[in-house]
């Protein structure tokens, strides 16, 4: 090759790199890919500085001659390196070696690799030859990338603080270990082993290993199959929850995807069993034909196309709501002892103050001997011997009330235990699923007003009003249009709180206006079956009587969600005998 070739490849590189490669954790992801492609059980990952310093990935794989291993540099050479049978996979690996020549034009890279008996190293500096030579001969690949991109200032601007490369690199392993229960993987920064999974193939105690053991211990198990897909995985119960969607992991076919239809559809499902704005720890994978799934986007991007797609976001939707509806979910009061903050990676204090460490450093070990603790929990039980308690227990449950507290807050108690109900939250779920029966009522009861309320509205709010009040029509409202931009509302179904009915109809109203711009009936429906539950409940600061009280919990207990009220706050809390005498150290442990 002359030397301005050369020289034209080296710059293509340097180009492609700055396509591929943004972040230390698209470095990581691309040596990971090849070490998976190399059938790797074990993969460490070893940063230095968050990988700013340097990255290093260890993998027990398959190795490469050294033929191979110096065409692994070369622009459009490698996807023949490692074949895999499942074309699929290979198709999703997209830029391949591509990546590893871009990588290396930026970098400074020494790679070891052994295949049967001899081991060839290769030293890179810019994506020029250094030094090649023979090496040990320790089956499989490693790599060191230093220094990523010494050579292109302008790029080297754009990698973040060590925090913020390091938090890539931990979400990223994250997602991969849990899509890959099989491989053990070993994420270390500065020598501090941050993850660590057993690549015991069992994805519940992936779980463990990843979130912990109040993550772990409180996932429901969903399993569903239709005629394109089927689904299995674990979510979790509604007492653990994120500030953000980043622990929704869906798979498909084992690849880590993402999809808003999707995401959006396991939310719904969750809808009154938490707040808005906390989501739930979620790992699914969705098995499904090949040629269904549209991987015809940029590989980097994690987003997907699918056909069906419509079926698979209802196969889910009802899967995770009869999982959440059959699981007693009331939560103990006792708390966990598991840091149930997000992300606890997320503060620098806690990585680099080692007082306030979250994982102890571990020493060094043996490569191949990923050794796990052993915890309280046992998953050496398949997930199917888990015991679930059911929420149909619940129903069955006889409350006695035993005091009211600040006017706010129940005390109530049984055989098994204590417990404490928020009083509003308990009465708007009560409400709330009573509002919700009602609007299925095929005739429903009416009372007229005796002063009908008439609302003047602007001129565009009218038009979007009177375009959907049909929906109000059926639940038994009578509307007329009475003058300019203006509706008078006749009856109104007797639902509606007694001497709030104008308040709640003009609310109503609002509500539909708002919803107006990409109008759905589901989510209006809900949205004012929330608005007229929360107004017509018994408040805080509210003395009730014990024959209330018993009314009420009587009511609870027959919820589909005694849980929470419809906006997801706690309703119930539960102290079982054990818990009251383990507080007063009646028992030890
Ligand atoms: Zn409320
Ligand atoms: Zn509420």
């Amino acid at each position: 090759m002359s030397k301005i070739k050369v020289m034209d490849e080296l710059l293509a590189n340097k180009i492609a790199a700055g396509e591929v490669v943004e972040k230390c954790a698209s470095v990581v992801k691309e040596l990971v890919e090849n070490s998976i492609d190399a059938k790797s059980t074990t993969i460490k990952v070893e940063l230095i500085d968050g990988g700013l310093t340097q990255i290093s990935i260890i993998d027990n794989g398959i190795g490469m001659d050294k033929q191979d291993a110096i065409l692994a540099f070369q622009r459009h050479a490698t996807s023949k390196i490692y074949k895999d049978d499942d074309l699929f996979f290979i198709e999703t690996l997209g830029f391949r070696g591509e990546a590893l020549a871009s990588i290396a034009s930026v970098s400074e890279v020494i790679m070891e690799t052994c295949m049967n008996d001899i081991g060839t190293r290769v030293h890179l500096k810019g994506g020029e030859k250094v030094d090649i030579s023979s090496s040990s001969a320790r089956i499989g690949t490693s790599i060191t990338i230093s220094n990523l991109f010494y050579n292109t200032p302008a790029r080297l601007k754009y990698l973040k603080s060590e925090t913020s490369e390091l938090n890539n690199c931990i979400s990223y392993i994250e997602k991969l270990a849990l899509s890959r229960p099989d491989i053990a993987f070993v994420l270390s920064n500065n020598g501090r082993v941050i993850i660590k999974t057993s690549g015991s193939n069992n994805l519940l105690k992936t779980i463990h290993e990843i979130y912990g053991l109040n993550v772990s211990s409180n996932m429901l198990e969903i399993k569903a199959t239709s005629d394109d897909f089927l689904i299995n995985g674990y979510i979790s119960k509604p007492s653990v929850l994120r500030k953000n969607r980043n622990h929704f992991i869906t798979l498909v076919n084992h690849r880590v995807i993402r999809n808003n239809e999707i995401n959006r559809a396991i939310n719904d499902a969750y809808n009154t069993y938490k707040h808005e704005g906390f989501y739930p720890v979620i790992v699914i994978n969705i098995e499904t034909d090949p040629t269904l799934v549209d991987v015809n986007i940029h590989p980097t991007k994690q987003d997907i196309k699918m056909s069906k797609l419509e079926d698979l976001t209802e196969l889910l939707y009802q899967t995770i709501k009869k999982v959440l509806y059959e699981n007693l979910l009331v939560p103990s009061a006792i708390y966990e002892e598991d840091n149930p903050d997000d992300t606890p990676f997320i503060d620098e204090r806690e990585f680099f103050n080692p007082s306030n460490a979250v994982a102890k450093p571990q020493p060094e070990e043996e490569f191949k001997e990923v050794t796990i603790t052993q915890t309280a929990f046992d998953f050496s039980s398949q997930a199917d011997d888990i015991p679930v308690i059911k929420n149909e227990e619940f129903k069955g449950l006889k409350l006695y009330p035993v005091a009211q507290v600040h006017g706010t807050y129940i005390i109530a108690e049984n055989e098994d235990g204590m417990f404490i109900l928020d009083q509003h939250a308990a009465h708007e779920r009560v409400n709330y699923e009573m509002i919700t029966k009602r609007f299925k009522e095929e005739i429903p009861q009416i009372t007229d007003l005796l002063v009908p309320v008439s609302i003047e509205l602007s001129k565009s709010d009218f038009n979007s009003f009177w375009e959907n009040k049909k929906v109000m029509e059926d639940l038994g409202f009578t509307i007329e249009e009475f003058g300019i931009n203006t509706i008078i509302v006749k009856a109104h179904p007797t639902w509606l709180k007694k001497g709030f009915e104008e308040e709640s109809i003009r609310t109503i109203i609002d509500i539909m206006i708002e919803n107006a711009r990409s109008f759905s009936k589901e989510k209006f429906l809900d949205s004012m079956a929330k608005m007229v539950s929360c107004k017509m409940s018994v408040k805080a600061n509210e003395r009730l009587s014990l024959s209330q009280m018993e009314h009420l919990l009587e009511d609870l207990v027959k919820c589909d969600n005694p849980y929470n009220c419809c906006h997801g706050r706690p309703s119930i809390v539960k102290y079982t005998n054990y818990e009251l005498e383990k507080m007063f150290k009646r028992v030890i442990n």
